[in-house]
């Protein structure tokens, strides 16, 4: 532990993140799910943990937000603990280029398997594989996963977000009941959209998804503890699809002008690995066009250009 020694981005991150925070009058809150439109439009927070336990966080990351899609990429995780890559009979291995709630490509090509798990027909089919008799169970386990990563034991899900999500999700209803259809999700649709709306609706702050990330960014062990939480195998994959599918159809761009692994939720979050070094994680409620936080992007980007944090 080396906390007394500055992280090099200390001094800078505040007035950084101020400067980008500016472009959160330009975006726009999420709100077909209700709930969510309830979020700050100006709100911008960022930790970053690095592996030697040094937190530095700055603007608003104390805010409270719901994982939303952050969360495909610890199902996706536990069901490969679960199955191992048989998960890949179900969903596939490629972007879509499309919107994350898109139907299109469902009936284009391969009938009824999801391209990926990260978009939303893809992360229902690996909520479904999750170990776990009854949907309590599963999601049981997924919020323990969660907590473990994390390092809280109190996280636990938003009802308010849940609710409101369930109760309007027509197009998720209809990808899923198609997915039944196809034959792709097996048993009763109804609970397995209960699992992915609670899992998406995980409760959380900027430092408990740094800590998930940094989890990542050491190859899935605590570097506090020395213990392998997650396969070193199942992070690569993770992470391999964070950087081709994890800022939903903007992810190129985000690989060309960031170059870090990273997931996106609606909620605003981005969830960022640094391999090696550091797990990362901003908030700004107001999305651009793609879905994505927009002062959250700026901030990454000005990020890895200051820092040279580019894998590529
Ligand atoms: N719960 C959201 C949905 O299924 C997650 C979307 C997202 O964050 O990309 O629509």
């Amino acid at each position: 532990m080396r906390e007394h020694v500055k992280s090099p981005w200390q001094e800078a991150l505040p007035e950084l993140l101020e400067q980008s925070r500016a472009l959160s009058a330009q975006g726009k809150v999420a709100d077909y799910i209700p709930q969510l439109a309830l979020a700050p439009q100006h709100a911008l927070g960022i930790s970053i943990i690095d592996k030697d336990g040094r937190v530095t966080s700055a603007g608003d990351a104390g805010l409270s937000f719901t994982m939303q899609s952050i969360s495909k990429v610890f199902t996706l995780i536990l069901a490969l603990m679960d199955h191992g890559e048989r998960i890949f009979d179900k969903v596939g291995m490629e972007p879509t280029g499309d919107n994350f709630k898109s139907m299109l490509k469902l009936e284009l090509v391969e009938p009824g398997k999801p391209f990926n798990p990260m978009i939303n027909a893809g992360a229902i089919v690996i909520s479904s594989l999750i170990r776990g008799d009854t949907p309590e169970l599963k999601f049981e386990r997924i919020l323990q996963f969660i907590r473990r990563l994390a390092g809280d034991p109190s996280i636990t899900y938003n009802h308010d977000v849940f609710l409101s999500e369930s109760e309007t999700a027509n197009r998720n209803r209809s990808l899923a009941y198609f997915l039944k259809d196809n034959r792709i999700l097996e048993g009763d649709v109804e609970q397995h959209l209960e699992v992915y709306f609670k899992h998406c609706a995980i409760e959380v702050n900027c430092e408990h998804v740094a800590r998930m990330a940094l989890i990542m960014a050491c190859d899935g062990v605590d570097p506090a503890t020395g213990e392998q939480l997650i396969p070193r195998l199942y992070v690569q994959i993770a992470k391999t699809f964070m950087v081709t599918c994890g800022m939903y159809n903007a992810s190129g761009e985000f690989a060309i002008k960031v170059g870090l692994p990273a997931k996106s939720g609606v909620s605003g979050s981005i969830m960022a690995i640094r391999p090696g070094v550091a797990g990362i994680c901003v908030v700004g409620p107001a999305l651009n066009e793609k879905g994505n936080s927009l002062a959250g992007v700026h901030l990454l980007e000005r990020l890895s250009q200051t820092y040279d944090w580019s894998m590529f």
